[in-house]
């Protein structure tokens, strides 16, 4: 069973789902072999990261995709597609989960296919696109922690400290943002729920190697 470690987007906004749909009013369809998701509307451009570990494996420009970034995670892969620009993420080199691997946007030759801007995400196991939801909604998001279980992954950081002082909150804030991870756009510039879960696995990822 696959399990992703993050989400290739936060907040997670569903704009299109996988399968058949209808284009047009002659009721012609297409088959979606991804899943579509919209931009976080509380910041000028919105992160995209990979959902587990893994290695890039592409890292392209595609006439109808656009930017595109390939992560292989050995038993499956994940593609990013319409990204803002090309990904500074080399072909060959190492991701963590939750790593941001580019901004959300709307590329592609718009001579052949003008889209929105939104992240086409696919899962990719054998070969084969699946539907990436219900694995999508399975990742465990903060909300769904319990305080204990936040606490012990703060432990963990922290080297079994009892206590939860700013400096760290203040530090790990800060190195997220020089790592990309958020942009410190949010409203009064606090860091939501997910941001936090996201520095916590970050620097849990590191302290793993
Ligand atoms: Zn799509």
């Amino acid at each position: 069973m696959i399990v992703l470690d993050h989400l290739p987007v936060i907040p997670m906004r569903i704009t299109s789902k996988y399968g058949k749909r209808k284009i047009g009013i002659l009721g012609a369809t297409i088959n979606h072999k991804g899943i579509d998701l919209g931009n976080n509307r509380s910041v000028l451009d919105t992160p995209i990261f990979s959902v587990s570990s893994g290695k890039v494996s592409n890292n392209y420009w595609n006439d109808y995709r656009g930017w595109v970034v390939i992560i292989d995670h050995g038993t499956y892969k994940t593609l990013y597609q319409h990204l803002k620009q090309q990904s500074p993420i080399k072909k060959g080199e190492k991701v963590v989960a939750g790593q941001q691997i580019g901004l959300m946007g709307n590329s592609s030759d718009k001579t052949k296919l003008s889209v929105k801007t939104h992240l086409h995400f696919e899962l990719i196991i054998n070969g084969l696109q699946v539907d990436p939801q219900p694995y999508l909604e399975k990742v465990k998001r903060v909300e769904d922690m319990t305080r204990e279980e936040v606490i012990a992954i703060v432990r963990e950081i922290l080297n079994g400290s009892e206590n939860l002082p700013s400096p760290w909150a203040k530090k790990h804030w800060e190195n997220s943002i020089a790592d990309g991870i958020v942009t410190g756009a949010g409203p009064k510039k606090y860091a939501t729920k997910e941001e936090v879960a996201a520095m916590i696995q970050l620097s849990k990822a590191k302290s793993d190697g």
